[in-house]
């Protein structure tokens, strides 16, 4: 079972320059072969179909714990393709004018066509996320290594459309998952050494720049979030943390297992695209709800 928080790992800011096209390359991030989805789905599935639990328990808890992790970068992934459609066409109420017109240039019109301005499980080039994309052999040490190689091929991912686009929102956003991806890529080397004995953290990093090139990721470096690993559960896969211990191998300094997850920070706000009818519900009486609220004691 999963327990929501209606939050973001962390704070964005507003894009200085909204940019449909920006959101359609960070759509690789979200629905890409290399995607938070891909990841989220590959360690879902492996932990669900983990057979020799209870031997095994450190490594399924490494999977289990990391899986959540990965719920909460769909999200922030999500909200910065979001930001950056946010205000990008032609904001009001009136049809005749072409609100949409320009959105004929962008590259993923299905962002104004199949949703109101907002991410959908696609890649960058608007192909959707498939299946295929999940690995789950049931074999433990192909799919770490798998899941090593997923975690190395999403950081190349993420610094090339670092690369491609600057807008603050998207760099934070990076930043700050190029240094939790790089925990998930020592996490799956450590489980691997356990297992077989192989240093494979002596690889890492892979693309072999540092995170330090990104400025992005200096403030979460300098907090440790680099050395640490969360369980993402108040009692279960705690176990990971017989697996995340030693030092971190590119700075030589103590790994820290955190049982429980980030405080994180609210999500944004979506402001309305009433162009798109989005979200529509115009005559929605505001008092609806404030009797029951009342009752409940919640504050509207
Ligand atoms: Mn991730
Ligand atoms: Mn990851």
């Amino acid at each position: 079972m999963i327990l929501k928080m209606d939050r973001l790992p962390i704070e964005l800011p507003i894009p200085t320059n909204p940019s449909a096209n920006d959101a359609a390359a960070v759509q690789e991030l979200l629905g890409g072969k290399f995607g938070e989805m891909s990841t989220l789905m590959n360690y879902t599935y492996q932990s669900f179909n983990f057979r020799g639990r209870t031997r095994l328990r450190p490594f399924y808890d490494v999977i289990g714990s990391i899986a959540g992790e990965e719920y909460g970068h769909i999200e922030v992934v999500a909200y910065t393709i979001n930001l950056l459609l946010t205000g990008t066409s032609k904001r009001g109420f009136d049809p005749e004018s072409g609100p949409l017109k320009k959105m004929t240039d962008s590259r993923i019109s299905r962002h104004f066509v199949a949703s109101g301005q907002g991410a959908l499980p696609m890649d960058s080039m608007g192909d959707w996320w498939s299946g295929e994309n999940v690995f789950s052999s049931g074999n433990l040490k192909l799919d770490l290594l798998h899941n090593f190689f997923l975690e190395c091929g999403a950081r190349a991912n993420k610094m090339r459309v670092y690369e491609m686009v600057t807008d603050p929102t998207a760099r934070e956003m990076v930043g700050y998952l190029l240094v939790r991806g790089g925990v998930h890529i020592v996490a799956y080397a450590k489980a691997l050494e356990h297992l077989t004995g192989v240093e494979v953290s002596k690889l890492v990093p892979i693309p072999d720049l540092s995170n330090k090139a990104f400025p992005e990721t200096r403030k979460y470096e300098q907090n440790g979030i680099h050395r640490r690993l969360y369980s993402f559960s108040a009692e279960d896969y705690r176990q990971a943390g017989m697996i995340w211990t030693g030092t971190h191998p590119e700075d030589g300094q103590p790994l820290e297992f955190v049982v429980g997850a980030p405080e994180g920070a609210p999500a944004p706000d979506l402001e309305e695209e009433p162009q798109l009818n989005a979200p529509g519900a115009m005559d929605i009486n505001p008092e609806m709800f404030q009797t029951v609220a009342k009752k409940m004691g919640i504050k509207m």
